[in-house]
């Protein structure tokens, strides 16, 4: 497991560093490629049934977007933190980051789309060379920004020093990956030291106003250590509020629940636990038909560094672009051939409708 105690963050910033230094924003290697299909492959085999099959039972095949209204964009899978459960497989040693044409080409989507969103993501979004410029032509357009934080950016390097006061003047909605109240559970999922380091993070937002002022919004976003579904997401919010207040004056917005993809690390965790097969069946039990109705590749369309549209972050891990003839990079988008695909979908998309389903948002039903 990886840590991130004071010396930790400097080998890492030392890392990261390196990283940019050589950064070829390099492209989707078919080794990737291939261990994704492999992934794939593998929850096919599992004995359950499969995910287009159930939604065809209830006639939701073909499942159609209902409208284009999130954008989100992956900058790049570096990160300064290696958690055991990202789905993005992050660390200081990813080299993707996407290039300023591609970043361009996402605002001409802006401009010619109905987006009201746009929605941060990586890696650390922030550790990307360009972020602060990008986040200034997306503001320039009318749209609310959404920046995926991890926290321990904030305090990483003087060099993110500038990054509190930039969300604020840009009215940033921040939601970032808190996923418990207790230092012993967060950081056996995300590193020796990450409770610490968020906790500072949150409190730095909370004192110019995040979490407190209406248009400052901070959400947190909660996933399970292990192979279950999250609980209820309004009792959870209701305990988190209670104990980071009266631990350490910290307040929030919403909490989200969000439950563990069985993809990338997590699969890789559960296979080393023999899990994979009780995970799905989980999954498979909990499914609920309510979920489907609003599952986020429904409104939201997903960009890789390279420009590659995916329905969703997922199906972006598992190198699963959108379906359709034409092309598929942000550089030729298409309004009315994105808002009429049929998105794909495999046996992963179970880790969506399960329970009170799961978004990036949250809880869907
Ligand atoms: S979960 Fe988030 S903070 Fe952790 S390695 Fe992945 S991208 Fe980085
Ligand atoms: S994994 Fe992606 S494509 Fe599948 S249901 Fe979830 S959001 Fe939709």
């Amino acid at each position: 497991m990886s840590t991130y105690t004071e010396e930790d963050q400097i080998t890492l910033y030392n890392k990261v560093q390196a990283t940019l230094a050589k950064a070829k924003r390099s492209p989707v290697t078919e080794v990737k490629r291939k261990k994704a299909l492999e992934e794939i492959k593998y929850l096919e085999n599992v004995a359950i049934e499969s995910f287009t099959d159930k939604l065809q039972k209830y006639n939701f095949t073909p499942l159609k977007p209902t409208g284009l209204d999130i954008l989100q964009i992956n900058v790049g899978y570096l990160c300064n933190q290696i958690c055991n459960h990202c789905h993005v497989n992050a660390g200081p040693a990813r080299k993707e980051l996407m290039t300023l044409e591609t970043m361009n080409a996402c605002l001409a989507a802006l401009d010619e789309g109905n987006f009201h969103t746009v929605d941060l993501t990586g890696g650390a979004p922030e550790i990307h060379p360009d972020f602060k410029w990008f986040v200034e032509e997306i503001s320039k357009r009318n749209v609310k920004i959404i920046v995926r934080s991890n926290l321990t950016i904030l305090t990483f390097h003087e060099d993110y020093a500038y990054l509190p006061e930039f969300f604020k003047k840009h009215k940033i909605e921040v939601i970032a990956s808190m996923p418990c109240y207790t230092i012993e559970n967060v950081d056996k999922q995300r590193g020796e030291g990450v409770f610490e380091a968020s906790i500072k993070g949150l409190q730095i937002l909370n004192t110019l106003g995040y979490g407190v002022e209406s248009d400052l919004t901070l959400h947190l976003v909660y996933n399970p250590g292990g192979a279950s579904l999250p609980g209820d997401q309004m009792g959870l919010e209701r305990d988190y509020k209670e104990m980071l207040k009266k631990n350490f004056d910290v307040v929030f917005n919403n909490l989200y629940t969000i439950t563990n993809m069985p993809i990338s690390r997590f699969l890789t965790d559960l296979k080393n636990q023999d899990k994979v097969e009780h995970y799905m069946h989980l999954l498979v039990d909990n499914f609920n038909l309510a979920a489907v109705e609003n599952v986020m590749c429904r409104n939201t369309i997903s960009v890789r560094f390279d420009g590659t549209i995916f329905d969703c972050d997922f199906n972006q891990m598992l190198h699963l672009p959108i379906s359709g003839k034409g092309s598929k990079n942000i550089k030729d988008f298409n309004l009315e051939e994105l808002a009429t695909r049929t998105i794909v979908l495999k046996n992963h998309c179970y880790g969506c409708t399960a329970g009170a389903g799961s978004s990036c948002q949250g809880v869907v039903a």
